[in-house]
C-alpha cells in the first residue's frame, strides 16, 4: 500500500482529494443527522433544509436557480439521463449531434443508441481540438433530437466555444447538453447567461465525495426522468438522497465559488511552471491541444520516442501519479481516442501522457515531478535506443 504522503499527485482530471473542510461539514450526516429528508417530522426536515442549502450553493457556482439543479448519482448518470429525455420527448426525433472527443460518459451512451436505432453525427476537431462552428451547425437537423458536447476535455483541457454552440442549437431548435465536468469550479460559468438546457456536474473533480452529481435543467426546458419511484428531486431523480455526499457536493461547491479567481490564477502558475520545467529538461516534449484556449490545470504532453506506458509504470513506482489518455482507458492498449481525433501522429500519440493539477498541488511537486520525469524520459530513450524493441522498466 503506497501512503498518500509519499505520491505526488498531478491526476486531478480524473479525481480530487477531498477538501477536509468538506469531509467535516459531511461527517454529522453520516452520525448524527440520519433521518429521512422526506419524512414530515422537524428530524427529516433538517437533513431536507440542509439538501437545499447544498442545492443553492451548487447553483451559485455555475450562475444558476437552486430549482434548475437535480442531485444525480455523478456526470455520467446527469449526461445519460439528458440524452435520455431528450429521445423520450421527442418520439419522432432520432438524430443526435456529439463529438470526436467526448469522455466515454457520452461517448460509450452514443455508441449504445446508435446501435438502438438512433443516427448520430460525430462532429471532428482539428490539430489542436479545435471544434469547427460552421461543420457544427451543418449537422444539426430538424429531427435532432439534442446536442451534446463537453465544456472542457478531460484529456486536453480544450475549451469549446459553448455559448457559440448552444447558440447555433437553440437557432435551430435544438436541445443542447454540455458536459461541464472539468469546466466547473476551474473556469467561471453563469449558466442564466447562456441558451443551455442541460448542464453535467460531478463532486468528485472539485474536491467533493465521488459518487455524486448534479444536472442543470434550465427552467423552461423540458425534462423527462430515467428513474422511477419515489418523489424526490420534485420527481426528477426518484431514489432517497445520497445525503452525506450532496452535503459534502455543496460545500465543495461553496469552496470552489470563493476559491475560482484565486486558485485558477494559483494553478495554471503551477501548471505553466511545471511545463517550462519539462520544457528545460525534454526539450522536444510537446503540448498537446490549443496552449492558449485550455482549462488552467490540464498539461497534456508528448515525449517523441518515449512509450507513454513504460513512462507511467515508471513514474508510478516514483510516486508521481498522472495518466495516459483518460483514467478509464488506462491499462488498455488503445490510444487515446481523443488524440486521435486530432489527427496527431503515431508516435505522439503513443507518447502522451496528462498531467492535472489542483489547489492541492505545490511548487514543490512540481519541481519534484518536473524532475523525476525528466530523469525518466532519459533512462527510457536511452533504452530504445540500445535496443529499441525492448522497453524495460526493471
Ligand atoms: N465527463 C467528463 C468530462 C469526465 O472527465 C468524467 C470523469 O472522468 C465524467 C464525465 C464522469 O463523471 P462521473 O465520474 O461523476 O460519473
Amino acid at each position: 500500500m503506497i501512503e498518500p504522503d509519499q505520491i505526488i499527485y498531478l491526476d486531478n482530471n480524473a479525481t480530487t482529494r477531498l477538501d477536509p473542510a468538506v469531509v467535516e461539514e459531511m461527517l454529522p450526516f453520516l452520525t448524527s443527522y440520519y433521518g429521512n429528508p422526506s419524512s414530515a417530522y422537524g428530524f427529516g426536515a433538517q437533513v431536507r433544509d440542509a439538501i437545499e442549502v447544498a442545492r443553492e450553493r451548487v447553483a451559485a457556482l455555475i450562475g444558476a436557480a437552486p430549482g434548475e439543479i437535480i442531485f444525480t448519482s455523478g456526470g455520467t448518470e446527469s449526461s445519460n439521463s439528458a440524452l435520455h429525455s431528450a429521445l423520450q420527448l421527442q418520439p419522432a426525433r432520432r438524430h443526435l449531434v456529439t463529438t470526436a472527443v467526448e469522455h466515454s460518459a457520452t461517448r460509450r451512451h452514443c455508441e449504445q443508441l446508435a446501435a438502438a436505432g438512433c443516427e448520430v453525427t460525430i462532429v471532428g476537431v482539428d490539430h489542436e481540438g479545435a471544434i469547427d462552428l460552421d461543420v457544427f451547425a451543418q449537422a444539426l437537423r430538424p429531427d435532432t433530437a439534442i446536442v451534446s458536447a463537453m465544456w472542457a476535455n478531460n484529456e486536453t483541457g480544450v475549451l469549446f466555444p459553448i455559448a457559440e454552440l448552444a447558440e447555433l442549437a437553440r437557432a435551430k431548435r435544438v436541445p443542447f447538453h454540455t458536459d461541464a465536468v472539468q469546466a466547473v469550479g476551474k473556469i467561471p460559468i453563469r449558466a442564466s447567461d447562456l441558451p443551455l438546457n442541460f448542464m453535467s456536474l460531478s463532486a468528485h473533480k472539485i474536491h467533493g465525495p465521488k459518487g455524486v452529481g448534479a444536472l442543470y435543467i434550465q427552467r423552461h426546458s423540458a425534462f423527462r426522468p430515467s428513474l422511477f419511484g419515489g418523489g424526490q428531486e420534485g420527481d426528477r431523480r426518484p431514489g432517497t438522497e445520497n445525503v452525506a455526499a450532496i452535503i459534502g457536493f455543496g460545500k465543495a461547491a461553496d469552496l470552489a465559488s470563493s476559491f475560482l479567481a484565486e486558485e485558477a490564477g494559483r494553478v495554471r502558475h503551477l501548471r505553466d511552471d511545471f511545463e517550462s520545467q519539462i520544457f528545460a529538461r525534454v526539450p522536444e516534449a510537446v503540448v498537446n491541444g490549443d496552449r492558449s484556449n485550455r482549462l488552467p490545470n490540464t498539461s497534456s504532453l508528448s515525449f517523441p520516442g518515449v512509450d507513454s506506458a513504460a513512462l507511467l509504470l515508471l513514474l508510478d513506482r516514483y510516486g508521481v501519479c498522472c495518466s495516459a489518455g483518460s483514467a478509464c482507458l488506462t491499462g488498455s492498449l488503445e490510444a487515446s481516442h481523443v488524440l486521435r481525433a486530432m489527427h496527431l501522429d503515431e508516435a505522439t500519440l503513443r507518447s502522451s501522457v496528462r498531467f492535472s493539477f489542483s489547489r492541492f498541488n505545490d511548487g514543490t511537486d512540481v519541481a519534484r515531478a518536473a524532475e523525476i520525469v525528466g530523469r525518466v524520459v532519459e533512462q527510457l530513450r536511452v533504452q530504445s535506443r540500445s535496443n529499441p524493441s525492448v522497453v524495460r522498466v526493471a
